[in-house]
């Protein structure tokens, strides 16, 4: 049965095109620091016919510019439509995570964030001018990226912009909003408006990454569950000379505004983000007035010692929590990921840093499904993943979200016990912990092996880990040689022939599968990359104690199985279940 929404009510399907314009703003947006570039707008005039595409992606922002580039790289070609002619409008997401950067790099851009990124890892709380609590988030030598990094969102998007364009399997359509959606049986047909009127295209997977207010959302009718939180915060740039070291600062029940919270961060250029929770009741309208932003602003540099200095003041806006989620990631054809799927409290970094793992985890399922390799059904394990790591980051940020703004005078009562306490009692001071994103573990996900040696490991990744990343040489990182498609890790002087004939075989039906033998480096036969670990570093790490150990890592790089010995049955057991979610 077909089944045609348009994305608002009172908008049908028009047989006047001109009814359906869409016209973008060719302004660059403004900025004190960053130059917005304003693209020409994709036009179906000047193409010839649109054939049938394997996936389109509804939004442009970092989520789907790092799904459409995931996608390349499993070698599924697809059409990217952005409905603005320019990059996201102010800094929005500021802090990357370790494991943001790990996908970054993974997709080609990680170098560039690293050039012009703050890097950090330690962050403060104070109260009442005394700092209560100091957090050094753990750094290894063994990893190649900091814990946090700083960077406004428009930067990361030209990155990822840049990468999108240089693509030959990615086509950007600036201009283009996605209107109505038809799906069918074995296809959808995307309605999208642009500046000279309206135009079709089918594809097989439309991906809605269309972001917090997701169209596609409405048009499908489906809703968020969970909650919003009342705590309203204005989110200020200003560019000033402070000097301070990028860390995280947050003020708990400062002089200038009792009972409420204040966070700062530096970003690059000079601009510092100062974000304060308002009074209740208090409307946006009055909180962004200039004589309000410039009262508090100036009260908090007074507060650190910065009063009196010059600022100016970039971009500001104001924000409240939510932490909701679409209870199932798939509707009918149509896949969810993003700010479209979940929307989830900024305070500890976490709707672009999880939106990353979406993509990530999209990426290479569709481009098994898509080459025919893996049946549709693997699509469900996307979703059982991410909606699952989902309600664990709400589960998470809920409870800093609770601390940062309480939403009721029983949680109030707490957290001011938890503040006073704080200043002589050092037990208490934990429960300052920010809580940040973290990378999420598929503990019970359905692709991880049945039949593995899982449990007998004491350490190293387990399944549905990410993986552990390790200094091989100087510049020179295990992460460096995974990823793209499936790695098997064998450790150990060779890899026995069975094992290497397996690999070989799933080759040749066009699986695209690694084989890597970490030990004394060198060549093997058989074996794509060999790699030195002369120290063992990678041994400790992964919790190998016996040559013959191997482990099968996902494309996204997670675990999904590992073995204390290793045999082409056991492999082929792993492998296909990886690849249906159906025990062997
Ligand atoms: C003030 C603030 C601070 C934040 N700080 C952080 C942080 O430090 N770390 C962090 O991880 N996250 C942070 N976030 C959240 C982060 O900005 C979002 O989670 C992230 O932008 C989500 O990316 P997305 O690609 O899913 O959606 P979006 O960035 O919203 O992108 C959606 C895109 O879809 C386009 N679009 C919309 N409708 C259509 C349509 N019908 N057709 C075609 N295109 C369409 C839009 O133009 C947009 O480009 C912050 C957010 C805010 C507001």
């Amino acid at each position: 049965m077909m089944c045609l929404r348009t994305l608002s009510d009172s908008v049908v399907h028009s047989p006047h095109p001109e009814n359906r314009m869409h016209d973008p703003s060719s302004e660059p947006r403004r900025s004190i620091y960053y130059q917005y570039q304003v693209r020409r707008p994709w036009l179906a005039s000047q193409h010839g016919p649109q054939p049938r595409h394997p996936v389109v992606i509804a939004g442009g922002g970092p989520v789907g510019l790092t799904a459409a580039l995931e996608l390349a790289r499993h070698g599924v070609p697809c059409v990217l439509l952005e409905s603005e002619l320019q990059v996201s409008e102010g800094s929005r997401a500021i802090v990357f995570t370790r494991r943001s950067m790990e996908i970054l790099q993974q997709v080609g851009v990680s170098g560039r964030v690293m050039q012009h990124g703050l890097p950090w890892r330690f962050g403060n709380s104070f109260y009442r001018g005394q700092r209560v609590f100091r957090l050094e988030a753990p750094h290894d030598d063994n990893d190649r990226f900091w814990p946090m990094i700083n960077l406004q969102q428009q930067y990361l998007e030209e990155f990822l912009v840049d990468a999108c364009e240089a693509h030959p399997l990615i086509e950007l359509r600036w201009g283009n909003r996605v209107s109505g959606l038809v799906q069918q049986a074995g296809h959808a047909v995307v309605e999208v408006d642009t500046p000279e009127g309206p135009y079709t295209l089918e594809t097989e997977w439309p991906v809605a990454s269309d972001g917090a207010r997701s169209g596609i959302r409405a048009l499908l009718d489906l809703k968020l569950e969970g909650a919003s939180y009342e705590g309203r915060f204005v989110i200020a740039d200003i560019r000033i000379d402070l000097p301070l070291p990028t860390e995280r600062l947050a003020f708990f029940d400062p002089d200038w505004n009792p009972g409420n919270t204040v966070l700062m961060h530096r970003e690059p250029m000079n601009i510092w983000r100062i974000d304060y929770q308002l009074p209740e009741g208090e409307t946006p309208e009055e909180a962004l007035s200039m004589p309000s932003l410039q009262a508090r602003i100036n009260a908090q540099l007074e507060m650190i010692g910065q009063g009196g200095k010059s600022w100016e003041m970039d971009w500001c806006s104001v924000y409240s929590a939510r932490t909701l989620t679409l209870p199932d990631y798939r509707a009918g054809r149509t896949l969810f990921m993003g700010d479209a799927a979940h929307l989830l409290p900024i305070f500890g970094v976490r709707g672009a840093n999880t939106g990353f793992q979406d993509a990530q985890a999209l990426g290479w399922r569709l481009g098994l499904v898509c080459s025919g390799q893996a049946p549709e059904s693997l699509l469900a394990s996307y979703s059982a993943e991410r909606v699952g790591a989902a309600r664990e980051i709400i589960e998470e940020a809920g409870k800093s979200t609770r601390f940062m703004t309480p939403p009721s005078r029983g949680f109030r009562l707490l957290r001011d016990a938890v503040l006073s306490l704080s200043l002589n009692e050092p037990f208490v001071r934990p429960l300052y912990h920010w809580r940040t994103s973290r990378p999420h573990e598929y503990t019970g996900s359905a692709l991880n092996c049945a039949g593995d040696d899982n449990a007998l490991f004491q350490a190293g990744p387990a399944h549905g880990a990410p993986p552990a990343n390790v200094r091989l040489g100087d510049n020179d990182f295990l992460l460096d040689h995974l990823g793209g498609g499936f790695d098997l890790l064998v450790f150990g002087q060779h890899v026995p022939a069975d094992v290497a004939a397996t690999v070989q075989s799933w080759k040749d039906r066009g699986l695209s599968l690694r084989l890597l033998l970490v030990g004394q480096g060198g060549a093997a036969p058989g074996v794509d990359v060999c790699l030195a670990d002369t120290q063992g570093r990678t041994r400790a790490r992964w919790g190998v104690k016996t040559d013959g150990a191997a482990y099968l890592l996902r494309p996204d790089q997670h675990v999904c199985a590992r073995w204390m010995a290793l045999d082409a049955h056991r492999l082929n057991a792993a492998l296909k279940q990886a690849i249906t979610g159906v025990a062997a």
